[in-house]
């Protein structure tokens, strides 16, 4: 049985909007989205696109008008609900900035529901364009096909986070000297886990981390993983292992 062509096909454009949608809504766009669909697509009335505003979940929609600066579309269908999104927050120390691009896109596509840059003292990014970074992260969801956007926070100091740690939240921190097998470690509920910049943790933070009551050292292999690399292996296994795939 051949199988039937996904509809409406994947291959629409998909836009997230961050205001609410609604079964009719005429919406007039300007800006970036406008430019997007008017002038990069070339799209014509009549042409459709998918629509996500991290509340409502995804809608169809149809091209009204393409004028120079404005683009007005009329939402025809509900597709599909918001997500539920497992509630893992990614804390990471920032990497190189084409390395960062990469780590935002893949947290967003494993599922993570809330990103917190971490300044660290080995940290070599010290400040972090978060507009940049937002955009980079909306682009990812929706390319991956998302309907919840993770939140994305600014860069915090690592004793800020760790002063104020919600008493319900586990936290597993990477720990390339060694820890707990993650699957192990790993609970359902509410998660963080916390991966350390290219030179690591400094034993002071090390002991910081391990003197908090919900925090849990997790080892990801007898190798040394590059930070991105270990975010996504972290992610996996916990989505895999207390989350929902
Ligand atoms: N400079 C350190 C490595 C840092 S790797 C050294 O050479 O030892 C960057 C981060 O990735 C680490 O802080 C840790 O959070 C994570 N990481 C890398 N490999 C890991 C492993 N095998 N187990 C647990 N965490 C790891």
């Amino acid at each position: 049985m051949p199988a039937t062509p996904a509809w409406p096909p994947n291959t629409l454009p998909r836009l997230h909007l961050a205001q609410p949608l609604a079964q009719d809504a005429h919406i007039i766009l300007d800006g970036p989205p406008a430019n997007y669909l008017g002038t990069v697509l070339r799209l014509k009335p009549g042409a459709q696109v998918k629509l996500f505003d991290d509340r409502t979940g995804e809608w169809l929609a149809e091209v009204a008008t393409v004028e120079r600066r404005a683009v007005t579309i009329t939402i025809t269908r509900h597709l599909r609900d918001r997500e539920p999104v497992p509630d893992l927050w990614l804390l990471a120390a920032p990497i190189k900035k084409g390395r960062i691009d990469w780590l935002i896109e893949k947290a967003c596509e494993l599922g993570v529901a809330r990103i917190v840059p971490v300044l660290t003292r080995r940290t070599i990014v010290d400040r972090l364009n978060h507009d940049r970074l937002h955009a980079h992260l909306v682009e990812a969801a929706e390319q991956c096909g998302r309907t919840a956007l993770p939140e994305l926070a600014e860069l915090t100091p690592l004793d800020t986070l760790l002063r104020a740690w919600p008493t319900d939240r586990q936290l597993l921190f990477a720990d390339e000297t060694g820890g707990q097998p993650l699957p192990a470690a790993a609970r359902r509920g509410p998660a963080a886990i916390l991966i350390g910049p290219e030179g690591g943790f400094t034993p002071e933070e090390r002991d910081s981390i391990r003197a908090i009551p919900q925090a849990t050292g997790v080892t990801l292999g007898p190798r040394i993983l590059r930070a991105d690399t270990a975010m996504a292996a972290a992610v996996a296994l916990w989505m895999a292992h207390a989350g929902d795939w």
